[in-house]
């Protein structure tokens, strides 16, 4: 049996963060995955400039963007009807998942961490992994972050959300021949789901479409998504259509259990309004690791959780804030007022697009929209 200071189950962006940091900290760390890298992720790919900052904080330097599409235009839609197009905007970073992934899991390697992808697990218990072949590994402190169907939470609490609470995705890969990238902006549709919205992505080989929003509201998501499609002028029966569930603001409040932390999706940390998980899952793996560091440097391993769950407030506040704001942007009552607040009101506008591009922060966001709450809500019950 191997024995390492941290054991990262899951080698997405929250894993390979903490992978790394950890690593960079002088522990000795295993990253596992089932998966072998490159491996695909579904997900809409905008790598937004939170995103980026991000990545610099970890990794010390800018991820290279050269494969990445940026654009500074976007039109933002509500049933087929365009609401506005907006111009010199803050860039947005469109980026296949494939090759970001692989650029985290191929740093973290490169750190020193302990690759052991493309392995699947059998068993798991606090300080023990045991792989289908019978290999085990053992270390002092887990961290879990494989993702919104996490085994890790399943392991600690029975499951790991409920997926009633949660959102689910639906997206294609439109190709060149369907659809020309370089023609159309990048675009997101308001009401094209309940509680969530539709997004065409433009990148440079292929443009992601995709429809999402809280999986209860939508029990038939596939019929968003062909409405969809066919309002963007896609054939929804020329392609299979590819779900994933997000933890669309249904975040953990105590993310682990003493020496077992929980990162990213696994955590619940997607923004509960633009569905961006990107730049938290890979700000929690870098918390993660840094509790990770701290408690055994303290040689109490069994204190990682409250280090950790003290790093996540600021993240969890903007959660709750959040989660409280999204109901004036997508219940069903208040989304009148908003797409016609939307429609009228550059401010708004650009306060969405300052949000999407991560640009602004939900305390900041919560007090603009106190302030033209009683305007707003004049509107909504004008309607
Ligand atoms: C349709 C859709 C569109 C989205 N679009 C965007 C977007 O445009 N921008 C954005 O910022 N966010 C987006 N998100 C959210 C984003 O994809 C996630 O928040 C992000 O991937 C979370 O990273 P993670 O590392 O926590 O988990 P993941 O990226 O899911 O990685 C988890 C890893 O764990 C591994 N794993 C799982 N189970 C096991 C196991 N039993 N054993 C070993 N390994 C395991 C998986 O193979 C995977 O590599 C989108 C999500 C969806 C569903």
């Amino acid at each position: 049996m191997q024995s390492f200071d941290i054991i990262v189950i899951g080698a997405g962006p929250a894993g390979s963060c903490a992978a790394y940091w950890a690593s960079q900290q002088g522990l000795s760390v295993a990253l596992l995955d089932k998966a072998t890298f490159p491996r695909h992720k579904l997900c809409g790919g905008l790598f937004t400039e939170r995103s980026r900052h991000t990545y610099q904080d970890i990794f010390g330097r800018d991820f290279d963007m050269s494969r990445a599409v940026t654009r500074t235009q976007i039109a933002f839609w509500h049933d087929n009807t365009e609401l506005a197009v907006l111009n010199g905007i803050p860039p947005l970073h469109l980026t296949m998942r494939l090759e970001l992934d692989n650029t985290l899991y191929k740093n973290a390697i490169a750190a020193g961490v302990n690759d052991f992808t493309g392995r699947a697990l059998s068993e798991l218990s606090d300080t023990t992994v045991t792989f289908r072949d019978g290999e085990r590994l053992t270390a002092k402190i887990i961290i879990g972050a494989d993702g919104v169907n996490s085994v890790v939470a399943r392991t600690l609490f029975g499951k790991a959300f409920d997926t009633e609470t949660i959102g689910f995705g639906l997206e294609i890969e439109a190709s060149t021949d369907e659809q020309n990238p370089l023609e159309h902006p990048l675009r997101i549709d308001f009401g094209s789901a309940a509680w969530g919205y539709g997004w065409s992505f433009p990148k440079q080989h292929s443009t992601t479409v995709g429809v999402g929003g809280l999986r209860a509201p939508n029990p038939d998501m596939k019929a968003h998504f062909s409405k969809y499609l066919r309002d963007l002028g896609l054939d929804p029966d020329t392609t299979r259509f590819k779900g994933h569930h997000l933890p669309f603001g249904d975040f953990r409040k105590i993310p682990g259990r003493r020496n077992v932390l929980l990162a990213g999706d696994a955590a619940g940390l997607v923004d509960p309004i633009t569905g961006e998980g990107i730049a938290l899952a890979m700000k929690s793996g870098q918390l993660a690791a840094q509790a990770a560091v701290d408690a055994l440097a303290q040689n109490a391993a069994d204190t990682a959780l409250a280090r950790y769950q003290f790093s996540l407030r600021p993240i969890h506040k903007s959660l709750k804030i959040a989660r409280m704001l999204r109901r004036i942007i997508f219940a069903p009552r208040w989304q009148v007022a908003f797409v016609a607040t939307f429609r009228k009101s550059g401010t708004v506008r650009m306060q969405y697009m300052r949000l999407l591009a991560g640009e602004v922060e939900y305390p900041e966001l919560g007090r603009s929209v106190l302030r033209r709450l009683p305007r707003y809500v004049l509107n909504a019950f004008r309607r």
